[in-house]
C-alpha cells in the first residue's frame, strides 16, 4: 500500500491524480479462511484490522451484503465519549476513545477525529444527581469529566438558551477530549488497512447460512457461494438476531430504527457537542457547517432504514427550548439505521453456544464511539478463544446469570 502523505499529494498534483491506487481490493471468496468476519461496519472490520495488527492472523474474509460502513457506521451522528457509570463500560469507551486519539496516524487514513468536548446538560435534578455520580465514578475510572455550572456551560455554548421554558440548563456533565470524528473515514481506514494486510473484504455478498457439524461452525453459505471457516465473529448490529437464528441461539436483543437529520450549512457557531436528554436531543456542527441532529428511536421492531415525519416534529420541537437559533434553519436530509438494543443497553461482546462462534453486538443507539476498543477486544477474544479481559463483563451469559451492566441513564436517550 503506497503511504498517504504531504509528499504524495504533491507528487499526484503533477501527474492529475493519476497515480493513485484503489484504497481497497474487491475480491471473489476463496473456499476457505481461518476466520470469518460477518459484517463490513466499523465493529467488523475493527475486529479484522486488530486480528492481524495485534495477533498475526490475517487469513480473513471480511462479508458484507451491502456496501462496506453503509449500515449504521455510516449512519451515526459521530458522537465520542467514554462518560458512562458502570466499571466495565468506563473501561471499553475509554480504551476507545484513547485509540480515536492516533487512529489517523495508526491507519495512515485521516478519520477526521476531532475533541471538541462533549457536554451533556442537566435539566432536571434528577439528572443533576446522575452526572454529579457519574462524575465521581469516572474519576475514580481515570476518566477526565467535569460537572460544569451554568454559567460555563453559555460560555462554551454562547447560542444555548440556559431559562427553557420548561427546562432551565442546571448544569452539565463535560467531557473535554469527547468530540466527533468522520464516521465513513473511520469504515475506509479499517478497509484500506485490513485489504493491506492481505484480506478479503466481499461486498454485495449476504450470508444466508451458517453450517456446522457436532456444536462447531465450519462455514457459511451466502450469495456467492459457500465459505469454510476456523472461527466465525457475526458482527451485524441490527441483524444480530436474524444471524443467531441461522446459528440456532437467540438474542436477548431488540432492532428498532434510530433517526438523525442535518440542516442546511451555516456559519461556525457552535463548537462542542451538547447532548440534552431530558427535551431529547443532541446537536453538533460539522466541518461543513450543517447542524447534525439526533433524535430518538422508534418505539416498536422494525428494520426500516428510513426517517419518518413525527420524529423530525419531536426532535426540533424540542430542542428549539434549549437552542432557539434552529428554528429559522431548514432540514436537509433524515435518515435512520437499525440499532440492536440489549434490556441493559450494554453490548454483548464474547463466546456463542457454539465453540468456534463469536458475537459483538448490542451496541445500540451508542456503539460508533466504541469501534476501535470493542475491535480490539473482539479480536483478543476470537485469537485466544476465550474473553478478552475488555470484554469479560460483557458475555451473553450475564442475561442467564443476572449480571447486568446497567447503562440505560447514560446510553438511554442518546449517545
Ligand atoms: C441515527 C443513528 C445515530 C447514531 N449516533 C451515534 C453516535 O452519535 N455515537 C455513537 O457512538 N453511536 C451512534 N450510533 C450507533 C452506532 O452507529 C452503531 O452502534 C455502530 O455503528 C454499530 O456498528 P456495527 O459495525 O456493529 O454495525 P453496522 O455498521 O450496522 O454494520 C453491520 C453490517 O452488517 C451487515 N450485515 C447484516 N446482515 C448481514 C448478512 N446476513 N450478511 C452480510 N452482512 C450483513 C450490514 O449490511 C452492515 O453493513 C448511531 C446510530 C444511528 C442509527
Amino acid at each position: 500500500m503506497r503511504r498517504y502523505s504531504a509528499f504524495a499529494i504533491a507528487r499526484e498534483a503533477f501527474r492529475y491524480h493519476s497515480g493513485w491506487a484503489r484504497a481497497w481490493r474487491s475480491p471473489e471468496p476463496k473456499k476457505s479462511y481461518d476466520v470469518v468476519i460477518v459484517g463490513a461496519g466499523g465493529h467488523g472490520l475493527a475486529t479484522a484490522y486488530y486480528l492481524g495488527k495485534n495477533h498475526g492472523i490475517t487469513n480473513v474474509a471480511i462479508i458484507e451484503k451491502g456496501w462496506l460502513g453503509g449500515g449504521n457506521t455510516g449512519r451515526n451522528t459521530t458522537i465520542i465519549r467514554s462518560n458512562y457509570l458502570q466499571d466495565e463500560s468506563a473501561a471499553i469507551y475509554e480504551k476507545a476513545r484513547g485509540l480515536y486519539e492516533t487512529l489517523s496516524q495508526d491507519l495512515n487514513y485521516n478519520v477526521m477525529f476531532s475533541p471538541r468536548g462533549v457536554m451533556m446538560l442537566a435539566q432536571t435534578e434528577h439528572e443533576v444527581r446522575g452526572y454529579k455520580r457519574t462524575e465521581h465514578a469516572n474519576r475514580l475510572q481515570g476518566v477526565t469529566t467535569e460537572y460544569i455550572t451554568p454559567a460555563r456551560v453559555k460560555q462554551l455554548v454562547p447560542i444555548i438558551e440556559l431559562k427553557g421554558p420548561r427546562y432551565p440548563v442546571l448544569g452539565a456533565l463535560w467531557q473535554p477530549r469527547g468530540g466527533t470524528a468522520r464516521h465513513d473515514a473511520v469504515a475506509w481506514g479499517y478497509a484500506r488497512a485490513c485489504s493491506d494486510m492481505g484480506m478479503d473484504i466481499i461486498q454485495q455478498c449476504e450470508v444466508t447460512g451458517i453450517s456446522q457439524k457436532g456444536g462447531q461452525v465450519t462455514g457459511v453459505q451466502t450469495t456467492k457461494g459457500d465459505v469454510a471457516c476456523k472461527k466465525l465473529g457475526i458482527v451485524v448490529a441490527g441483524h444480530s438476531g436474524v444471524l443467531a437464528e441461522m446459528a440456532g441461539f437467540r438474542l436477548p436483543i431488540e432492532s428498532v430504527s434510530l433517526q438523525a437529520m442535518v440542516t442546511e450549512p451555516i456559519k461556525p457557531c457552535m463548537d462542542v457537542v451538547v447532548m440534552a436528554n431530558t427535551v431529547h436531543g443532541y446537536m453538533s456542527q460539522s466541518d461543513k457547517g450543517e447542524m447534525v441532529i439526533g433524535g430518538g428511536a422508534d418505539g416498536f421492531n422494525n428494520y426500516t432504514q428510513r426517517g419518518s415525519f413525527h420524529h423530525i416534529e419531536e426532535t426540533v420541537r424540542a430542542l428549539i427550548e434549549t437552542f432557539p437559533i434552529i428554528s429559522r434553519l431548514k432540514m436537509l436530509r433524515q435518515w435512520g439505521g437499525i440499532v440492536d438494543m440489549t434490556g441493559d443497553r450494554s453490548p454483548i461482546l464474547g463466546k456463542t453456544p457454539l465453540e468456534n462462534c463469536f458475537i459483538n453486538c448490542g451496541w445500540g443507539t451508542g456503539g460508533f464511539k466504541s469501534i476501535p476498543g470493542s475491535g480490539w477486544a473482539m479480536a483478543a477474544t476470537m485469537a485466544s478463544g476465550e474473553p478478552d479481559g475488555l470484554a469479560a463483563g460483557f458475555a451473553l451469559d450475564r442475561f442467564r446469570e443476572g449480571r447486568f451492566i446497567d447503562e440505560s441513564v447514560a446510553a438511554g436517550v442518546a449517545h
